[in-house]
């Protein structure tokens, strides 16, 4: 049997039976995919390190029906400092979890693989929050949920020098606050935003609890379009 070769990261991994484990692996080619991994939780087990979070690796599978096996590993990255940091570990996870719940299969998922990979290398590197940020804000647009970061979407005017707001969910979309029904955001979560993803912001509203502020608001958004709660990410914003 041919083995097919693909660059996954590992976003999770469950119990199976005595030693083994089915992986949740977000590849390059095929997509998000489900595949056993056997023996794993046996001591000294020579696959154990491609069943451990974050790991960035060279999977071999086999195919048998429409079942996937790993049948051998090489790592590329092991973002090893992603585990010595309570901090950078949660942020990692957050994204591991967001790129979970945000992939379907399909022609989107190469640019999800490369913005996750990314994201846990920048993570892992650097601010962590200022990172994660970036990542939900241009994951959600890889997976057609767009937060327009840009004027009010009713009549146009500028938002970044506002004090309130309002975020339109089913939108996606920003607001003066007299012109929308929206949630109530605040000037300081909006021009965080803009920051993160590099678009000119009003530094009078960079305070020390923005980035909270703006993980919350993307939380809900998320939780919003995919009906899905992220713990991982709600244990970081605790954290902060
Ligand atoms: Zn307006």
């Amino acid at each position: 049997m041919e083995g097919i070769k693909v660059n996954a990261l590992m976003l999770r991994a469950v119990d199976y039976g005595e030693n083994d484990k089915i992986l949740t692996l977000l590849t390059d080619s095929l997509g998000k995919i489900s595949a056993g991994i056997k023996g794993v939780k046996k001591a000294g087990a020579k696959l154990k390190f491609a069943a451990q979070p974050f790991c960035f690796a060279e999977y071999i599978l086999a195919k048998r029906g429409e079942k996937y096996t790993v049948t051998q590993a090489s790592e590329t990255e092991s973002f090893y400092d992603l585990r010595t940091d309570i901090n950078k570990f949660y942020a990692a996870a957050a994204v591991c979890e967001a790129a979970d719940r945000l992939s379907y299969g399909g022609a989107e998922d190469e640019t999800l693989f490369a913005l996750t990979v990314r994201a846990l290398s920048e993570v892992c590197n650097g601010d962590e929050a200022s990172a994660l940020i970036k990542y939900l804000f241009s994951a959600l647009s890889s997976s057609g949920y767009t937060m327009g970061l840009d004027n009010c979407s009713e009549c146009g005017a500028p938002l970044v020098s506002c004090d309130k707001m309002r975020f339109d969910m089913n939108a996606g979309a920003f607001t003066c606050w007299d012109c929308g029904t929206g949630a109530g955001v605040s000037g300081v979560t909006y021009n965080v935003l803009r920051q993160c993803a590099g678009k000119p912001f009003d530094s009078a509203y960079i305070t020390a609890d923005g980035k909270k502020r703006a993980l919350r608001l993307l939380r809900e958004y998320i939780a919003y379009k995919t009906d899905a709660r992220c713990t991982s990410l709600s244990e970081y914003i605790r954290l902060l």
